[in-house]
């Protein structure tokens, strides 16, 4: 397997406040890596460094053999990162459709396969995404991730305060693209569903990588350690 990202030892700063001391992860080529930790360890931050809106200090970020240093945002979205944000963030007063057609880029990723992931958001192309449920607002932040046609598919705590149904959907949807050979990052609190559908975990503490292994070698103790459950 090769790596599409990989981050080595990377140090970020909000200001003169360290966030980051050591920040190591891999995903390679179709895998799924959760990247975890309790509140406030770093794991937003990890992905904003990743994505270029803040930058590291020490260490390296590549992604598909490019060191991502100095690479504004919108030029690492168009190497193939595809981020659905924390908070969604769509554009409240554009519909369905535009807001999907606004994130459209080349490739196989279209409004047709976005509707067929979330028939949903079909019968609602025409609505205003502030007029969307909080559900369907989050589907509506995925679908425009995969119309960039991403490499790399991070999402940031995608099914945070949603109803125990509609995150089911959010799960089942995640596990499709997983399965169409997507690689995926995602940051989420809930084990048992991340344990359906990554391969690997990744855990920070502090702002470090402090523990990486396959989903079976999560033990208890581990979990308890450092997820807190
Ligand atoms: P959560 O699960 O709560 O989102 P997280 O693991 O994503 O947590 P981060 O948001 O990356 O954690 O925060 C890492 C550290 O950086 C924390 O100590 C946090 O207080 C700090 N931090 C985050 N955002 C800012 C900011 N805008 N300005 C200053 N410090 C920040």
């Amino acid at each position: 397997m090769s790596a599409l990202l990989e981050v080595s030892g990377i140090t970020a700063f909000y200001g003169a406040s360290q966030a980051l001391f050591g920040v190591d992860l891999i995903v390679n080529e179709g895998e799924a890596v959760a990247l975890m930790g309790r509140n406030g360890m770093g794991k937003t931050t990890t992905i904003k460094t990743i994505c270029r809106m803040m930058s590291h200090r020490d260490g390296e970020v590549r992604f598909a053999d490019t060191d991502l240093a100095k690479l504004p945002s919108h030029k690492a979205a168009r190497l193939g990162i595809g981020l659905v944000p924390e908070g969604r963030r769509c554009f409240a007063r554009l519909s369905v459709m535009e807001n999907l057609m606004a994130a459209a880029r080349a490739g196989e990723w279209d409004f047709d396969r976005v509707a067929d992931l979330f028939p949903r958001l079909a019968e609602r192309r025409d609505q205003k995404a502030m007029t969307l449920s909080g559900g369907e607002q989050q589907m509506l932040a995925i679908g425009r991730a995969l119309m960039t046609n991403p490499r790399l598919l991070i999402l940031d705590e995608a099914t945070e305060g949603l109803a125990p149904v509609v995150r089911q959907e959010i799960w089942a949807a995640i596990n499709r693209l997983k399965q169409s050979g997507l690689s995926i990052l995602v940051v989420d609190k809930s084990l048992k569903e991340l344990s359906g559908v990554a391969d690997r975990y990744v855990v920070v503490e502090k702002g470090v990588t402090a523990w990486t292994g396959a989903v079976g070698d999560l033990t208890d103790d581990l979990a308890d350690r450092y997820l807190g459950v």
